[in-house]
């Protein structure tokens, strides 16, 4: 099935279709990806971030945050212990933290994919020889979400950033042979519905692998505290309707859901997700990794696993890439 923008639009604005985009969503889910949740080890490991992102809690300007980084040889154990826990893929992510250079991050790439798992990068913009350089070490997939694709919006809410740039980061990324990751905020202040139908049909020109959307939530700490947050059921909408247009994808049940609603995880896995990102994070420095507040840390497998059973889903034993999962 595929939609014209104006289609987009209107289903996005239309919520007397909401219960059959869901379902549809569902119904394309299980078709093309089937009844296996993947699940995902995320490990946090740096807070430090250069960045300035007007909606982050860990944007460089807050000095209301315990700063953290954890030490090379600690993520690679962090990682070995998820492994031992089950978990066949592992997420690195961090602030935009230039302590891990290109060697340190090999050296950690490298100390990881020494253990049975696929390994996920989510660390920020970097150079096509970064790039290279993690893939040669063995990195599978990156993340790198687009947050919008309206330029204005993307200026306003990334001060010093290049929305090319991180179109550039997105193409260097596939060229060198990644699973590639991205995805947007629904909710931020001045988006447009007109904007969010452009996002889905951006991960869709781009040949994005796996697709992360979350609702807004407005930070204490940042420029844009006193805003609303985003809506629960337009993100969800934006999710299904990714869901629909692009298939075989794997999508999160992102954490940002389940801030916004109680059942956010399950309503997302039931509406076109097929991935859970349990936390991982040695729990000294899990709290530390705040990027909007109140933040959901399923960080326990147990309860992933009796989440994901008790809408009738599998865990996959698999690594999870895009084509055979
Ligand atoms: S969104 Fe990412 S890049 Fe932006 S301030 Fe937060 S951690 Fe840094």
């Amino acid at each position: 099935m595929n939609f014209s923008k104006q289609e987009i639009i209107n289903i996005l604005k239309d919520d007397s279709q909401n219960d059959w985009l869901f379902e549809l969503a569902d119904k394309v889910r299980r078709e093309n990806v089937g009844d296996e949740v993947h699940l995902r080890g995320l490990i946090e490991f740096s807070n430090i971030c250069k960045c300035m992102c007007k909606y982050c809690g860990l944007r460089s300007p807050n000095k209301n945050i315990d700063r953290y980084r954890i030490e090379p040889d600690d993520v690679i154990s962090c990682a070995e212990k998820a492994v031992e826990l089950g978990y066949k893929t592992i997420v690195l992510q961090s602030g935009e933290d230039e302590f891990y250079s290109r060697d340190v991050m090999c050296k950690i790439i490298k100390g990881i994919k020494e253990f049975d798992c696929a390994l996920t990068l989510s660390i920020g913009e970097r150079s096509f020889e970064d790039y290279k350089a993690f893939k040669d070490c063995g990195a599978d997939r990156y993340l790198i979400r687009i947050e919008t694709t309206d330029r204005e919006l993307y200026k306003k809410m990334h001060p010093n950033m290049d929305f090319d740039n991180r179109v550039r980061c997105l193409k260097d990324l596939k060229t060198l042979g990644y699973e590639v990751g991205t995805g947007c905020l629904v909710g931020l202040p001045e988006q447009t519905i007109e904007s969010l139908a452009d996002d889905i049909l951006f991960f869709k020109e781009i040949g994005a692998d796996m697709i992360g959307i979350g609702p807004f939530i407005a930070h204490p700490e940042t420029p844009l505290k006193d805003c609303e947050n985003g809506n629960f059921t337009l993100a969800l909408k934006v999710m299904a309707l990714t869901r629909v247009l692009l298939k075989n994808v794997n999508i999160p049940a992102t954490t940002a859901m389940e801030t916004l609603n109680p059942n956010g995880r399950i309503i997302a896995l039931q509406s076109g997700a097929n991935v859970v990102m349990p936390n991982v994070t040695t729990e000294k420095f899990s709290s530390k990794y705040e990027i909007y507040p109140d933040k959901s840390s399923l960080s326990d497998r147990d309860e992933a696993e009796r989440i994901i059973k008790s809408i009738g889903r599998t865990i996959s034993k698999g690594y999870g890439f895009r084509s055979n999962s």
